[in-house]
């Protein structure tokens, strides 16, 4: 199938330099011609000016004269620059979305998305320009990409607020910092990797290590400020989980940077691995539930705005193992609301939400007082 958009059948172009000769396979011509285009390459190493003029004025005469009075050699070095003209389109955005069927197999990841699929493109700056593009990807760049822009823009405005309105402004914003740190490196990465996923195949691995890790980041980043705040008067056991999730978390951040990790057949292997690690958050929660007791938890702990995080994290992650809604309708969720994109929203509505629920657990600090008393979380 042809990539090329109608109308854009390549045609002679003014660039006047050469193709290598190992870029020769590119050329439909016979070898000969790539012997000819070296030994042109070879009299321009040379770098004889008298040369060069005589080969323009030549160049000039032939293409009066139409590509057939051209000399073989003037013909090679013609069909090299339509060659090289055509590789150039690609990288400069004429390029169209193919059918998954002929992707190669390093980026068919969702056999259920049959069309709107970017070609390989290797060039940043196609994939960075794609970013404007209908395809497969699109929705899943923008909502992380405006999800990180987000979360920056609501972390420099609590990194600014006034000191006044913290006990102890300075580990306060370390720690809920961490938390937008975390949420930053999470949606950069995966928007990143949504936009050069199709530059190659050694790209593409590169960078899916970087989202899954991004993964890893926001989960400890998130557990930083609320086990913080949740166990501020028993530092002893908001220490130990806080060196235990980071233990987990960094496994979960070696295990990611295995190859099999980003293979279609592990999709429910990475889903479990995160609900897994975000799921370590339950002794904790059941820590505090028994110590402070149910309904001080809801209140007070914010247990409540945490059970909602829970549950639309792992709807994100259940909806991208099981690839729902697309397995009902393939080929009917190929550009918008496809399962990945799904949960790129539903992590964005998580963070959120998580955000808020430390944002009033700091509130509540801060209403309370620095202070401890023997009553545990006061
Ligand atoms: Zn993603």
């Amino acid at each position: 199938m042809s990539l090329w958009e109608e109308g854009d059948t390549p045609t002679s172009g003014s660039s006047t330099s050469h193709l290598s000769a190992t870029e020769c396979p590119f050329h439909n011509g016979s070898v000969p011609e790539c012997d000819e285009e070296r030994r042109i390459n070879e009299d321009d190493d040379r770098g004889s000016e008298q040369e060069e003029e005589s080969e323009q004025e030549e160049e000039e005469r032939s293409s009066d004269e139409g590509f057939m009075g051209m000399t073989p050699l003037l013909q090679a070095h013609h069909a090299m620059e339509k060659v090289e003209e055509f590789v150039h389109k690609v990288w400069e955005g004429r390029w169209r979305v193919i059918h998954h069927d002929v992707l190669p197999d390093w980026l068919k990841d969702n056999d259920f998305l049959l069309h709107g699929h970017r070609p390989p493109m290797p060039s940043f700056r196609a994939c960075f320009r794609s970013i404007f593009r209908i395809h497969t990807e699109t929705g899943n760049i923008w909502t992380h990409l405006l999800g990180c822009l987000f979360f920056l823009c609501l972390g420099l405005m609590y990194m600014f607020r006034p000191n006044m309105s913290f006990v102890a402004p300075v580990q306060e914003k370390v720690v809920i910092g961490m938390f937008f740190l975390g949420a930053i490196l999470c949606l950069s990465f995966s928007w990143l990797f949504h936009t050069v996923y199709c530059h190659s195949e050694g790209v593409s691995r590169v960078f899916s290590k970087l989202d899954y890790s991004g993964i890893a980041f926001l989960i400890m980043g998130s557990f930083v400020p609320w086990l913080y705040y949740s166990f501020y008067c028993s530092p002893q056991p908001c220490f130990i989980y806080l060196i235990v999730i980071c233990i987990l978390g960094l496994t979960a951040i070696i295990v990611s940077q295995c190859d099999f990790f980003a293979t279609p057949q592990y999709r429910g292997v990475r889903a479990g691995v995160f609900v897994g690690l975000g799921l370590s958050g339950v002794v904790p929660s059941l820590h505090f539930v028994i110590s402070e007791g149910l309904i001080k938890a809801t209140t007070m702990g914010q247990m409540g705005w945490l059970l909602l995080m829970a549950t639309l994290y792992i709807t994100g992650a259940c909806l991208y193992a099981a690839r729902i809604p697309e397995r009902f309708f393939p080929g009917k969720c190929d550009i918008w609301f496809h399962s990945h994109q799904l949960f790129h929203v539903l992590v964005v509505a998580g963070a959120f939400v998580h955000f808020h629920g430390v944002s009033n657990l700091q509130e509540f600090r801060y209403t309370a007082g620095g202070g401890c008393t023997e009553n545990g979380f006061l």
